[in-house]
């Protein structure tokens, strides 16, 4: 009965593909949620998700999107990514919480997330219908019909196989839109700076092998312009509306602490 309902559901939603409702947007973001919180390997700490999720919420509240029932979750995984689903679901990854000094440095990263939420950049590909994997992902999202081991293959950690592959110039908009969130919010956006170059160095420190980092740099290409684009707005950026802004808060070092005290994360699976 409910397959039945979500496959009618599901032709629906490609008959009225055009344009993609809030509501279908938000549908469509928690079925996949779902997928993910089942698929991945959550972290589910009261205490790192309720920091993450104050300094993502407090984030996505200076957006246009505020009316948004925004979530902010953890993985618990040593690679270093973040993702966000249509309708304010946003995960991070520990590796990220784990290389982040301090609240700023994650901010960027959550700012960037919130950014590709607000500019809908997933649902303007729904849209577009770009891709087969697009609508392979959405008939698996909403009727639930994929095989566990499929819908891991697809779902991989770093949510590059279907939930994004946006091209440079969302990634660029998502840092420009995400450097003005993470100000608004009261953050220092030099974190994103920081952050990037950390990265950076991490990348090249491997000298082209795989790292815990390698699969930030292949879902986001363009990092080297990125962190100049970055560069060119904190020059833009006056220096009373940096003055203003916190580069940590207390509950980073909660958070932090909290971290250190957990088992390490299981190493990452094939295709992760
Ligand atoms: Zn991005």
């Amino acid at each position: 009965m409910r397959k039945t309902l979500l496959a009618a559901a599901t032709l629906a939603f490609a008959s009225a593909c055009a344009s993609v409702s809030t509501q279908q947007e938000v549908q469509l973001g928690a079925q996949e949620a779902a997928q993910v919180n089942q698929q991945l390997p959550m972290l589910n700490d009261p205490v790192i998700d309720s920091y993450v999720n104050d300094l993502g919420s407090r984030i996505a509240h200076t957006t246009s999107r505020a009316d948004l029932d925004w979530h902010f979750a953890v993985v618990n995984t040593d690679v270093v990514n973040a993702f966000a689903l249509p309708g304010g679901y946003v995960y991070v990854n520990r590796g990220v919480l784990a290389r982040a000094d301090n609240a700023s440095e994650l901010a960027g990263v959550l700012g960037h997330e919130i950014e590709h939420v607000v500019r809908r950049h997933s649902v303007k590909q729904i849209e577009q219908q770009q891709g087969a994997q697009a609508g392979v992902s959405i008939a698996c999202a909403l009727t639930n019909v994929c095989s566990n081991q499929a819908a891991a293959a697809a779902i991989n950690i770093g949510g590059a196989a279907i939930f994004a592959k946006f091209s440079r110039q969302d990634e660029i908009q998502a840092d420009e839109g995400g450097f003005q969130n993470v100000l608004k919010a009261g953050y220092n956006p030099t974190g994103m700076l920081t952050f990037f170059q950390k990265l950076l160095s991490e990348e090249q420190a491997a000298g082209g092998g795989t790292s815990a980092v390698s699969n930030w740099f292949s879902d986001h290409p363009g990092t080297q312009d990125r962190i100049a684009d970055i560069q060119r707005m904190l020059s833009q950026t006056s220096q009373s509306q940096l003055q203003g802004t916190q580069t940590t808060d207390a509950g980073f070092a909660q958070m932090k602490q909290r971290l250190a005290q957990l088992p390490p994360a299981p190493p990452p699976q094939q295709g992760q």
